[in-house]
């Protein structure tokens, strides 16, 4: 097995370009785990970890927030709670300190697991994953459109990722997952809410519960309309929104639990998750509300 260790990151590309088939690795907490398990046997590897461009995260002009794809959890954990609050409390949760020393955003897109943690804030929040090839340049892919499949996902072969884009929070933000324990576990389900009451606009991510992670649409719809954004939570939009997050996915039976249990718990986790933001938002008071 060859082992490439390009060390900026237009070497990575003209890496990649030259071997489409080597198989980068970043933290390494999937690649490493299906290389001993023997799941994958890639002819090279193309390390990324000495692409210093990719562990380093900026403010845009645009507003957004820029995070290179080897920003490994603890640090957005520490440097971007403030900002991406849905998106770290998800890293809070993924694998042990030693996995979140490692692991990465740009990894678990790499790996584009339906069950995957970083995914369904990133929906939620309408980041954008840019990648890269030497051939074509950069190409800005909305989360929305990069997920294809189980395990598979907009990038082509000869392309990298570099980073993904999201605005930092304008309201609350909540991520909630069910495991079969309550560490080092992967989702049976999970689901994250942002609140934009500046716009009032609604975002879903809903994960390990449909072949890919995907937004609730009609649930967002119906919570930006029927949410009496300065007045009382309503039951009924409570229940009715838990109804329509359950009813986006299209959980199978596994080892892990059956269609019947993820429907159900989404529809709590759609339940809890807004009235934690909720309860944020009456505690911020009317300027929160409103800015
Ligand atoms: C014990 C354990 C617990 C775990 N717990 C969780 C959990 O709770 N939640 C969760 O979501 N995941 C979990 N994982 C899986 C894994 O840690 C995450 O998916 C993590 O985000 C992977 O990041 P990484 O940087 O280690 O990726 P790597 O293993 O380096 O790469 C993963 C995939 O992404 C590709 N890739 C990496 N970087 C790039 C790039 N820049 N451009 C293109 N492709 C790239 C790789 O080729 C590979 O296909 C766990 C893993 C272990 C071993």
């Amino acid at each position: 097995m060859d082992f490439l260790r390009p060390r900026s990151w237009a070497e990575a590309l003209a890496a990649k370009a030259e071997r489409p088939e080597a198989l980068p690795v970043q933290g390494g907490t999937d690649v490493m785990v299906e290389i001993n398990f023997a799941v994958r046997r890639p002819e090279a590897l193309l390390d990324l970890n000495r692409v210093a461009e990719l562990a380093a995260w900026s403010a845009e002009e645009d507003g957004r927030l820029r995070v290179g794809a080897g920003v490994p959890y603890a640090r957005l954990i520490d440097e971007l709670g403030d900002r991406l609050p849905g998106l770290a409390q998800a890293a809070r949760t993924v694998g042990s300190p030693q996995i979140r020393n490692r692991g990465t955003v740009g990894g678990n897109l790499g790996a584009a697991s339906p069950a995957g943690d970083g995914h369904p804030p990133l929906l939620a929040a309408d980041a954008v994953v840019e990648v890269e090839s030497a051939a074509r340049g950069v190409r800005m892919i909305p989360a929305t459109e990069f997920y294809l499949g189980v395990k598979r996902s907009a990038l082509e072969p000869d392309e990298l990722i570099r980073a993904f884009w999201a605005h930092p929070a304008t309201g609350p933000q909540y991520f909630s997952k069910v495991g079969t324990r309550n560490a080092m576990v992967i989702a049976v389900c999970s689901f994250a809410l942002v609140l934009r009451p500046g716009e009032r606009r609604v975002g879903t991510g809903v994960g390990s519960a449909a072949p890919t992670p995907r937004r609730a649409a009609a649930a967002e719809e119906f919570l930006a309309a029927e949410l009496d954004w300065d007045g009382p939570l309503d039951e009924a939009v409570l229940v009715r929104f838990g109804e329509l997050v359950a009813g986006a996915a299209a959980p199978i039976d596994d080892v892990r639990g059956t269609a019947a249990y993820r429907r159900h718990a989404l529809a709590v986790l759609a339940r809890r998750t807004l009235t934690w933001a909720w309860n944020d938002l009456r505690a911020a008071g009317p300027e929160r509300r409103t800015g």
